[in-house]
């Protein structure tokens, strides 16, 4: 690891000690090996920001640092070197340091009062986010979906063991060993346990020892009426298989709503644009209405500008949380006819002297500075 500790973080050589804090802690929930079991360049990645933090988030470490670089931390004084060390070493290495203050009860049972971790702890599967085109009728009417989703299954041959855990000869389960380097000694993970502490014995051959199997299963899920756009249905028990005999994760339907030619969706209100003629907008009318729900009738009255916007109450979208529907708002466009008749341009120009208005002549007045 030669990186530099602040690019490692992603904060700035004069960052705060709050700042190194807090990218500590968004990182750390990111790259937990808890997070990503299984995932080697996630667990490095962990190691890297927990050595990164360790020296940065002492102020004399970070001095020393700051003047000497990162030899100061190889060869030097303090011959903590963290290389291939496993994440109890780090977090013991950094007493006083409360991992279950940056984790919370995230994982379960936490992370105990400063033993190790056990890794047979039960620990829930993973979720999965699906995300689910709708149309815009089923995110009004709701609707019921069958979806395939990939997830895992506990093997059934081993009941999700992988096989039998039995105390690892090497380190006698403590996970750790002692290494010697140029008169100094650093603690690493057990190479044999990679510091589990235990071992896999009669690993199942159904599943290679992994615990758990790949399936693709259809799903029916009863998308409600009133989704929107990153609406989430939660399908319990249809994420990833848990470890350890914790259970299965859950399933995240994430709903994207499509477009619709007509109607226009913001929130639980909908949109829709009317045309009608000058005259109609002039001398007022009844027209004919699209909403989702069918055609209805409706008055357009008289003398209506181009832009007016009228509301038709509970003809939008049902609310999710079950309160009333949204509602239809009708945006009137108005069209004006392109005159080819002598007749009738002399009919409107005759007119206009009997409407015209001085309202630009009020708004250059208004608009003087
Ligand atoms: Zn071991
Ligand atoms: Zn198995």
């Amino acid at each position: 690891m030669s990186q530099d500790y602040y690019a490692i973080l992603g904060v700035a050589k004069s960052a705060t000690e709050d700042e190194i804090k807090k990218a500590y802690r968004k990182l750390a929930r990111k790259y937990h090996p808890d997070v990503n079991p299984g995932d080697k360049s996630a667990e490095d990645k962990f190691k890297e920001i927990s050595e990164a933090y360790g020296v940065l988030s002492d102020a004399e470490k970070r001095k020393q640092y700051d003047s000497l670089g990162h030899d100061a931390f190889k060869n030097g004084g303090h011959g903590y070197d963290f290389s291939g060390a496993n994440f109890e070493d780090i977090r013991n290495h950094f007493g006083g340091f409360d991992m279950n203050d940056i984790f919370g009860n995230m994982f379960g049972g936490g992370f105990g009062g400063g033993g190790r971790r056990r890794s047979d702890t039960p620990v829930q599967g993973e979720d999965i986010n699906l995300t689910v085109q709708v149309p815009f009728k089923d995110a009004v009417f709701g609707n019921e979906y069958e979806i395939s989703v990939n997830h895992t299954e506990k093997c059934a041959s081993c009941n999700g063991k992988g096989g039998d855990k039995v105390t690892c000869p090497t380190c006698n389960g403590s996970g750790q060993s002692m290494n010697q380097r140029g008169g100094m000694f650093s603690v690493s993970a057990c190479p044999t346990c990679k510091g589990h502490g235990q071992i896999s014995k009669n690993v199942c051959s159904v599943c290679k020892g992994s615990g758990y199997k790949n399936v693709q299963e259809k799903i029916k899920v009863r998308i409600p009426k009133g989704v929107d756009k990153n609406s989430k249905i939660r399908v319990a028990g249809k994420g990833n298989a848990g470890r350890n005999g914790g259970p299965q994760g859950d399933l995240y339907i994430i709903t994207n709503v499509q477009d619709h030619d007509v109607f226009e969706r913001k929130g639980d209100n909908i949109y829709v644009n009317v045309e009608v003629d000058m005259f109609e907008a002039a001398l007022g009318t009844k027209i004919n209405l699209p909403t989702p729900y069918g055609t209805i009738s409706m008055n357009i009255p008289a003398g209506t500008q181009p832009g007016q916007t009228f509301r038709v109450k509970n003809k939008g979208v049902p609310s999710l949380k079950g309160s009333a529907a949204g509602d239809l708002y009708v945006v009137i466009k108005v069209r004006v006819p392109q005159v080819a008749v002598e007749k009738d341009r002399e009919a409107l120009s005759d007119m206009q002297h009997r409407y015209s208005d001085d309202a630009r002549q009020r708004l250059i007045d208004k608009a003087r500075l």
